[in-house]
C-alpha cells in the first residue's frame, strides 16, 4: 500500500513538473511520518523516501532512536509549531527546521546550536493567507525583519520559506497563497545580493501538492497520500 502510494506520487510529481517545465528532480518529497508507528516510517524509508517530517519534537525523537540520522540516509525535517523550550532537543535532531516565526525562537536555535557546534538550516514560515488560526509571520515588514535578523545569527543558515494554504476542497484554491510564497522568495533575494540566494519553497501537502510544484515548491509535505488516511 504505502510503495504503490509513493509510486503514484512519483509519477503526479513527475507529471505537475512537466507541465511546469521543471526537472522531477527539482522536487523533495517530504514523508510526514507524524503520528505513524517507527514500523510505517520505515516501509516509507524503504521506499525511497529518506526525508522525514514531523511535528513533535518528543515524537521526533523517539523514532530518530529506531529510524536514525543522516548517517544511514534519513535526513529530518520539522514542521510543526516549535516552542523555544524544545529547541534543544530539536537542534540535535533535525536537518531543517521548517518553522522559524519569531526572532525569540529564531535566537533559541542560534543558542543551542552553537552549544553543539552546529549551523543549523531553517526556513520561515509565512502565514500568506493572514488566517488567524495559522502559525507563521505575516508578509511584508515583519518577514523581511526576521530575515534580517537570521541573516545576523552565526549559527543558523536561513533556506527559504514555507507556508501553508488554507484547507480547501478544491486545490486550485491554495494557487495565489503558493503564487505569493514564491514572489516573497524571489523579491527576498533580489534585496538580498550579498547572500547566497534563497532557494526553498516548502509548500503543498497531500491535497495541493501539485498546484505547488506548478507555482514552484522546492519540496512537498505528505502525510495521507503515502500513508492514507
Ligand atoms: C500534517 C502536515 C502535513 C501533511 O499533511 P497531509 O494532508 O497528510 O499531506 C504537511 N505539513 C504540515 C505542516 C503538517 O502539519
Amino acid at each position: 500500500m504505502i510503495t504503490e502510494n509513493i509510486a503514484t506520487i512519483r509519477t503526479r510529481v513527475a507529471a505537475a513538473c512537466g507541465r511546469a517545465g521543471r526537472a522531477p528532480d527539482s522536487v523533495r518529497v517530504i514523508c510526514v511520518s507524524k503520528g505513524r508507528s517507527a514500523a510505517e516510517t520505515a516501509r516509507a524509508v524503504a521506499a525511497g523516501l529518506y526525508d522525514l517530517g514531523e511535528n513533535r519534537v518528543r515524537e521526533a525523537s523517539l523514532k530518530y532512536g529506531e529510524l536514525g540520522s543522516a548517517s544511514t540516509g534519513v535526513r529530518w525535517h520539522f514542521i510543526g509549531h516549535l516552542q523555544t523550550n524544545k529547541a534543544a532537543e530539536a537542534v540535535r535532531i533535525f536537518d531543517l527546521i521548517h518553522s522559524v516565526d519569531s526572532t525569540r525562537l529564531a535566537g533559541e536555535i542560534n543558542t543551542r546550536a552553537g552549544k553543539i557546534g552546529k549551523i543549523q538550516e531553517v526556513l520561515i514560515e509565512v502565514n500568506v493567507s493572514g488566517e488567524q488560526t495559522k502559525y507563521g509571520v505575516p508578509p511584508g515588514a515583519m518577514t523581511d525583519d526576521l530575515i534580517e535578523y537570521i541573516d545576523g545569527l552565526k549559527h543558523l543558515r536561513l533556506r527559504g520559506l514555507m507556508t501553508m494554504a488554507p484547507a480547501a476542497s478544491d486545490p486550485g484554491a491554495a494557487r495565489p497563497y503558493f503564487r505569493k510564497l514564491r514572489e516573497m522568495l524571489v523579491s527576498v533575494n533580489s534585496r538580498r545580493l550579498d547572500r547566497e540566494p534563497l532557494r526553498a519553497l516548502s509548500m503543498g501537502m497531500s491535497d495541493d501538492f501539485e498546484t505547488a510544484i506548478e507555482e514552484g515548491a522546492t519540496m512537498v509535505r505528505l502525510g495521507r497520500a503515502i500513508f492514507g488516511g
